[in-house]
């Protein structure tokens, strides 16, 4: 069976950065299962295994604009120290849920500190990274009437309702 929309997909995967660090694997873990065609894995992965059949083996690298998106230097902002009022101690790496005037919520990371502001970067951590995926597709199958209705995997290796 042949990956295509509305395919349930199991993958074993090991994630690259350019320096060849290894950011993420499911090795020692359960194959990752998602619902091809919803978006739910990033954009250029997805296409990149369209039309893969379990069994095969892959080596793509995934340049940011397919990814994480590119950085967005407008999106490091210093912020006054008050406005963390109640935070003592804070460091760069520290992370910090902030909602944006227009109410969506990100998350962002200190990457400076000084005496009276706190620099934040609510890029994404990978945006700006090419990403280089060995993938193995472990299994394809038909979704269920119900996994489409709610746009995900169930199952012991999807998502469980409570
Ligand atoms: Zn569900």
């Amino acid at each position: 069976m042949q990956i295509t929309k509305d395919k349930v997909v199991s993958i074993d995967y090991t994630l690259t950065d350019p320096q060849g660090r290894v950011l993420d694997s499911s090795e020692g873990r359960q194959p990752l299962s998602y619902l091809q065609g919803t978006g739910s894995i990033i954009p250029g992965l997805e296409r990149e295994l369209e039309g893969r059949s379990a069994g095969e083996r892959l080596q793509v690298t995934i340049e940011p604009a397919d990814a994480y998106g590119e950085r967005d230097e407008r999106l490091v902002q210093a912020i006054p120290r008050e406005a963390f009022g109640g935070i003592d101690n804070i460091q760069v790496g520290m992370q910090f849920q902030a909602q944006s005037p227009t109410g969506q919520r990100a998350i962002v990371r200190v990457v400076d500190v000084a005496d009276d502001e706190i620099t934040v970067d609510a890029n994404h951590p990978l945006a700006g990274v090419a990403l280089t995926f060995d993938v193995t597709v472990r299994d394809v199958r038909d979704a269920t009437a119900e996994e489409l209705a709610h746009g995900h995997v169930h199952g012991p290796d999807g998502h469980a309702h409570g």
